[in-house]
């Protein structure tokens, strides 16, 4: 299986120490992530470090390297308990809003990322949530890939490509076949966890893909039983880390 990475919440006042540990490590090993840059971040949570001044144009700097931009969401506020069509959690920005305010939202985002020179048409949603109002407001704001969803492939589904993530970090270093992405949240990452990443990338080198790569690969018609059965593993996984946060506890 070849393995994409995508590095969630990027902001100017992100975890800058984590950041560059990992980007040191994907550097040596030539592995070029996605990131998911909040366009307009209100989320306090995410605030963790003085604000880069030159934030804006280091982005600029890692797409000319190779690395690849998504636009994560708007404001990164969860206003819903809603888990949409992939309920790995029960709180969003999009599943459950309006139509008409999915589509504000989801426009405002992009202004805000083209006014500082950023264009992409790949969408991260924030809590992995979204609903099928969200896949017809980004097909009508130019958008065409969504990075989400389980499967073994990139797929396609309401005029959308999907790029899926990983369910299981170290299962999908076992499985042969097939692409995923592993998913990042830097800010509150451990070294260990840091250094795990170093090992995997040091001991399978050949499994590691940049997200160019997965961008590349066609997606394939996704079949309703498909989207169901993605629907249940979503549910049955957040069903699961609950247990295991209760047992834990
Ligand atoms: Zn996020």
């Amino acid at each position: 299986m070849k393995i994409a990475i995508r590095m969630d919440d990027i902001t100017a006042d992100m975890n800058w120490d984590n950041f560059l540990a990992l980007k040191a490590v994907f550097d040596k090993y030539h592995c070029r992530p996605l990131i998911g840059v909040v366009p307009d971040n209100q989320d306090e949570n995410l605030r963790v470090a003085a604000p880069r001044e030159d934030f804006w144009e280091y982005l600029k700097e890692l797409e000319k390297d190779g690395w690849v931009i998504a636009q994560h969401g708007c404001k990164h506020q969860y206003t819903t308990k809603k888990g949409g069509l992939f309920p790995l959690n029960r709180f969003s920005e999009y599943a459950g809003v309006s139509l008409e305010e999915q589509k504000r939202l989801i426009s405002h985002g992009k202004k805000k990322l083209e006014e500082k020179g950023i264009t992409t048409d790949i969408f991260m949603p924030p809590g992995h949530t979204f609903d099928k109002n969200t896949l017809k407001a980004l097909k009508d704001c130019g958008f065409s890939f969504l990075t989400d969803g389980f499967g073994k492939k990139p797929y396609c589904r309401e005029g959308l490509t999907f790029l899926p993530v990983s369910a299981r970090k170290k299962g999908c270093l076992r499985d042969k076949k097939g692409y995923t992405t592993l998913v990042i949240h830097a800010n509150a990452m451990k070294p260990s966890e840091i250094l795990w990443y170093e090992r995997m990338l040091a001991e399978y080198p050949e499994k590691f893909i940049s997200y160019r790569e997965l961008l590349a690969v066609p997606g394939e018609k996704r079949s309703p039983a498909g989207n169901l059965a993605e629907y249940i593993q979503a549910a049955g996984k957040r069903i699961l880390v609950k247990l295991m946060l209760l047992f834990r506890s």
